[in-house]
């Protein structure tokens, strides 16, 4: 089999859908891998890397010439993958809901589309969750990113000329960024506390030595909620919630907020009244500012500044630790890939029946073939 590797072209993109040891090992399963020139570049790993891995650097037609799977970060235009072989594999986040039209390109070329967020959240399939390896990364980063701005240190410090206090961290929404959110804040020294409409996240706050701040009054979701996944919430909750963030974000110097809702817009958390009752200097970071914001008035891939306190609206933070992030990914793509490897044909075999396949298989045949993305 012969696997593409394309160059990223998405504005800020940084990643890249391969790393030189993914290479080596699809090279070591038989496959053959053509890398676009410069593909690794912005990740910080150069063309000849790639060669040494044994793979074959190359223009971009050369590469998806006869190419049967194509590994990318970002969905490409579906004009820009002539050249590969009908039927060849397309695997990346495709972004299907606001791709749709590109998804039917995808089909109309003969291509069969494979979307990695769409990987069910079962054990078999963790090692292949690029959802969850690249939410990881930009837990740790909004912590980052937000102790740059601020002017003030995270941990208490005990000098001559004075004391210095804890950072007061509050993280909402603790999925996978808001955990690691919590573990970074305390690694830096912050007094961190968190909260999360699924009951079941409270012991995991308390074993990352934080406090949860949880609505006691009404119920929210028991448990883990469906897949893992939270729903939306009644609105005596939501009341009481809003109730609960008021009495404590006062006293905050730094919200990171990360609440999601799948198929939904982001649930409002915080609101402008809200956040006039922080102090001058305190940083709100939105990780969930590309589904409609957590935060009044953030905006993504923007920071704005609102009574004194600085709003981060964030975008895509994995792409800022392209390293970390493009290896997690690739990692992602290998291991799904050589999941369903047949050793004799040297190549992936996707049953029709297998849980995986049915979620991520987008189109096959000329057809859109995926009953999620028909109902949406
Ligand atoms: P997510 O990105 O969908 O949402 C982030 C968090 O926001 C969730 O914890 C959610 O409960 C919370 N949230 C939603 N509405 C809220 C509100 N109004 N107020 C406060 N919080 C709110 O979630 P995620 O990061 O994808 O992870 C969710 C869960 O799934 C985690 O427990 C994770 O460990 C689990 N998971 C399991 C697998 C697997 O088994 N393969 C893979 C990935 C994640």
């Amino acid at each position: 089999m012969k696997i593409a590797v394309l160059k990223e072209v998405a504005p800020g993109e940084t990643r890249c859908a391969a790393i030189p040891e993914t290479v080596k090992k699809f090279v070591a399963l038989g496959a053959e891998l053509a890398v676009e020139k410069g593909a690794g570049a912005s990740a910080g790993i150069s063309d000849s890397e790639f060669e040494a891995a044994g793979a074959k650097v190359c223009s971009r037609k050369d590469a998806l010439k006869g190419a049967e799977a194509v590994l990318c970060i970002n969905g490409p235009e579906p004009a820009t993958l002539e050249g590969a072989a009908k039927g060849a594999l397309l695997v990346g986040a495709l972004d299907p809901i606001r791709r749709k039209d590109a998804i039917a390109g995808y089909a109309k070329t003969g291509l069969q589309a494979l979307a990695m967020e769409w990987m069910p959240r079962i054990t078999r399939a963790q090692s292949m969750d690029i959802l969850s390896s690249q939410s990881n990364l930009s837990g740790y980063k909004a912590v980052i990113d937000a102790a740059a701005a601020f002017g003030r240190a995270f941990p208490m410090m005990m000098t001559a000329a004075g004391t210095i206090s804890p950072a007061k961290v509050f993280v909402m929404g603790v999925g996978v960024a808001g955990l690691q959110a919590i573990a970074t804040a305390r690694r830096l020294g912050a007094q961190v506390s968190a909260t999360d409409v699924r009951s079941a996240t409270k012991e995991q706050i308390q074993s990352l030595g934080a406090k949860p701040v949880f609505v006691e009054t009404v119920a929210g979701i028991e448990g883990e909620g469906a897949g893992g996944y939270a729903s939306e919430t009644s609105d005596e909750y939501r009341k009481a919630q809003a109730e609960l963030v008021s009495g404590h974000i006062s006293k905050q110097d730094i919200v990171i907020t990360t609440a999601l809702i799948p198929g939904r817009p982001a649930p409002r958390l915080i609101s402008d009244a809200q956040l006039a009752t922080m102090r001058a200097g305190s940083i709100v970071v939105d990780l969930a500012a590309e589904a409609g914001g957590n935060v009044e008035g953030s905006i993504a891939g923007k920071t704005v500044e609102k009574q004194g306190v600085t709003i981060i609206g964030a975008s895509n933070l994995a792409r800022g630790l392209s390293a970390d992030s493009s290896a997690l990914f690739a990692r992602n793509l290998y291991n799904f890939l050589s999941a369903f490897w047949d050793k004799e044909k040297k190549a992936p075999e996707l049953p029709d029946d297998d849980e995986i396949v049915q979620a991520i298989r987008l189109t096959r045949d000329g057809k859109i073939v995926n009953e999620r993305l028909e109902s949406s």
